[in-house]
């Protein structure tokens, strides 16, 4: 496995062979089975696989978020080249941002929800460095995890907006035995904030139990999520979604496709969550 740094070393090995696929898997390392999820399923559709670690200042509207975002590069490059990885980039933010750098990706209007309004300014950072990641590598397919049900979105317009040459691949998210989506994030959580984040995949499951018993009404089952997650004294609702899975709009009357999501802190950690109800 190459571990590279600057941009010269990732695009010598990347060209080395120019007639190979190449399937790219974007990280902020701290990698766990939802990564490595996205890795194999890069593994078996291309003859090589890049990954790249990279927490990206840019994305973070929360300068303590950032600095304690979780670290472990050289477990990371362990799991990676036992997956049988051919190259991880692991960039300084210098070589991403060098000094002068003023230009940005933004996506106009499916950043303003969700994520978007929470998190002021994330998803330019997310399509900025993603752009810089698709430029740098040139893979023929990218790998992207439903967990962030909002970025994929972002992502595919984005793709589609400036005519990248490449394809999207969403894999579904991977979960703890009582159901807790993994995320690098987990790893913050007190034991006693560790069981009660399970709220968030269970307020999930008792809104697809009432619509597929054929509730209507998109506002009981907002409801019916937030009194869930009312019953854990260590959660605090963020915000509770139930839109449409395409536009992101919020909808009064359930209609498929829908994408439910949340935000909630469990204890001063932010979990996010989602489930799609009805096909895309
Ligand atoms: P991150 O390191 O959190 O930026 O995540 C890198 C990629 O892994 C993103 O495409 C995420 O959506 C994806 N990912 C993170 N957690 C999961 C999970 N539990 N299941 C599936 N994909 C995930």
């Amino acid at each position: 496995m190459n571990v590279c740094t600057t941009i010269a070393e990732l695009r010598q090995i990347r060209w080395r062979d120019p007639l190979a696929s190449w399937g790219l898997v974007p990280t902020m390392g701290y990698l766990h089975q939802g990564h490595l999820a996205l890795v194999h399923r890069a593994c078996q559709e291309n003859q090589r696989v890049g990954v790249s670690i990279f927490v990206n200042p840019t994305q973070f509207n929360n300068q303590s978020d950032l600095a304690s975002y979780p670290r472990k590069v050289e477990q990371d490059l362990e799991m990676l080249a036992e997956a049988g990885v051919e190259l991880v980039w692991t960039p300084t933010a210098d070589i991403v941002y060098p000094p002068g750098f003023q230009t940005y990706v933004n996506v106009e209007q499916a950043t303003q929800p969700l994520e978007g309004a929470a998190r002021p300014g994330h998803f330019r950072g997310v399509t900025t460095v993603v752009a810089k990641l698709f430029n740098v590598f040139q893979p023929t397919r990218a790998y992207f995890g439903q967990k962030d049900a909002q970025q994929v979105v972002v992502i595919q317009r984005m793709v589609r907006d400036l005519n990248f040459n490449l394809e999207i691949v969403v894999c579904p998210t991977v979960r703890e035995a009582d159901g807790l989506a993994m995320s690098s994030r987990n790893a913050r959580l007190s034991s006693a904030a560790r069981q009660q984040a399970v709220c968030l995949f269970q307020a999930l499951q008792v809104a697809n139990t009432l619509i597929e018993q054929g509730e209507q009404d998109a506002a009981l089952v907002r409801r019916q999520m937030a009194n869930v997650i009312a019953t854990y004294p260590l959660a605090r609702i963020d915000y509770i979604s139930v839109a449409h899975a395409d536009t992101l709009a919020e909808v009064e009357q359930i209609e498929r496709p829908l994408l439910i999501s949340m935000a909630v802190y469990v204890d001063n950690v932010r979990l996010i969550d989602n489930i799609v109800v009805g096909h895309r």
